[in-house]
């Protein structure tokens, strides 16, 4: 190998360092570093966290990362730390000046690879930041290094690839063309009316509806359920909306390792609800599409449209009678997973239970629960990379497996693309398999009142597989 070839990262996941030599990798870093710091916020928080964090390890007693290794490595303030060094020593008076005098710590090529290693392992839940006397957000610490990282190609290739495939491929994430998209809604459809016996359709390009239609598109190959029931609630509520053939992906990873990415992604929603003459982003059942449609105001200025959450939407239709139910037909014991992205970043975490109070005899809540709740163990953005699943599911999962086997529920409910992937990952490896994850709309689908009899009723709890 030539001296200016650049060394195979030994991280199999990570994308390589594009074709930066090595030795470019700690300055470009540092370029990138000062040029975010110039022309964002993120200046303000990291100069209080470089100078407030007390080292006091509180922050270790809500990672449940730490919780289950017990590692040094994984106390989240050691963790933040890494970046917290690199911003004292290059972007502090005091930083410079000891540099010169005593020298001491430089960037290099192997603090950037820890550096990776350490900031994919934190899934950014931010439980840690609830207990910090200072307020310190390792949440945000973490998504900034691994934007500074992705400026030098190490980025995991699953979240790269989703990213590319909507940006420069077919548009969305699972690459699905528009006549694949409408052939699923009409397959819908006929489920729709072979179970349930109701005539609905799934809009397409309707200008000037209220709402604008974007799941996590993953959703139209792998639950049937949850987008039946959207539709569903829909028609009963006398909703207008309307998926768009532009645009029908709410999926962002760039919120998981770039604001660059993540902003063009945001702008593409915002774009196809202008296209249509609409109103309003409506998210499917997703948390983390859901917190990064949030930005819309960010990136794209204060006329930006409204955003709204599909348990938002239901929820208060069902406060207003708008959605007819059958009673509370869920017999089996359910409880319910909070999304850290819609619960701890967004307080969406009264309206699912609404909804599972009104279809649900036998509701257990999780301990502890909606702002204080575990992280699935996938968030963001781990879930998409399967090669680390052992470390997802047995380590950054075990506490919520040990969280929902203590309720004692045969059905998880979990409104959120990338939580119910992970979740159902967790019980298989934990010896949960007989635990369902399931959405919160699939089981109001089996609850509402539709006014005619089903015409299948055992094929209800089966259109999932009917799909696979
Ligand atoms: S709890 Fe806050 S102040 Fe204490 S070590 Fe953790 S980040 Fe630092
Ligand atoms: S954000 Fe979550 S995973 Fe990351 S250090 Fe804090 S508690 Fe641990």
């Amino acid at each position: 190998m030539s001296p200016a070839e650049p060394k195979p990262r030994k991280y199999s996941y990570y994308v390589e360092a594009r074709a930066l030599e090595v030795t470019d990798r700690p300055r470009r870093f540092l370029e990138t570093f000062a040029a975010v710091l110039e022309h964002s916020n993120y200046a303000v928080a990291l100069d209080a966290y470089a100078r407030v964090c007390s080292k006091c390890g509180r922050c270790a007693d809500r990672c449940q990362l730490y919780e289950t290794t017990g590692e040094e490595r994984d106390v989240p303030g050691g963790r933040g730390d890494l970046l917290l060094r690199v911003y004292r020593r290059y972007f502090t008076i005091g930083g410079r000046l000891k540099a010169r005098l005593v020298g001491g710590f430089t960037l290099t090529d192997e603090y950037l690879d820890r550096m990776a290693e350490e900031y994919y392992r934190c899934v950014a839940c931010r439980r840690c930041k609830e207990v910090c006397p200072m307020g310190i957000d390792q949440g945000l610490i973490t998504h900034l290094a691994r934007w500074l990282l992705a400026e030098v190609g190490v980025t995991p290739k699953a979240l790269v690839l989703a990213v590319r495939e909507q940006l420069q491929g077919v548009g969305n994430t699972s690459a699905i063309p528009v006549a694949a998209l409408k052939n699923t809604c009409e397959f819908l459809e006929e489920e729709l009316q072979d179970i349930y016996g109701v005539t609905i359709q799934f809009p397409f390009d309707v200008e000037g509806a209220e709402h604008v239609f974007f799941p996590a598109v993953s959703d139209y190959l792998l639950e049937p359920d949850t987008l039946m029931a959207n539709a569903a609630v829909m028609h009963v509520s006398g909703g207008s909306w309307t998926i768009g053939t532009g645009n029908y992906d709410g999926i962002n990873y760039g919120l998981f390792y770039s604001d660059r990415m993540m902003e063009r992604i945001v702008g593409r929603l915002v774009a196809e609800v202008r296209r249509l003459k609409a109103r309003k982003i409506l998210i499917g059942e997703c948390g983390h599409a859901t917190r990064s449609a949030w930005f819309a105001p960010t990136f794209c200025g204060p006329d930006a449209p409204e955003v709204v959450n599909f348990l938002q939407y239901t929820a208060r239709a069902l406060r207003e009678g708008k959605i007819p139910l059958k009673g509370k037909v869920i017999e089996e014991r359910v409880t319910y997973h909070d999304p850290c992205n819609i619960a701890r970043a967004g307080r969406i975490t009264e309206e699912p239970r609404e909804i599972l109070r009104a279809i649900c005899r036998d509701f257990v809540e999780m301990t502890p629960n909606r702002t204080h709740n575990l992280c699935c163990g996938g968030g963001s953005g781990l879930v998409s990379v399967d090669e680390i699943r052992p470390f997802r599911t047995r380590k950054m999962g075990k506490m919520k497996a040990d969280q929902i086997r203590a309720t004692g529920a045969r059905i998880v409910a979990a409104p959120c693309a990338n939580c119910k992937k992970q979740l159902r990952e967790v019980c298989e490896d934990n010896g949960l398999a007989d635990v369902q994850v399931v959405g919160v709309h699939d089981l109001l689908l089996r609850a509402i009142d539709f006014g005619v009899e089903p015409k299948a009723e055992e094929k209800v709890e089966s259109s999932s597989q009917a799909m696979a």
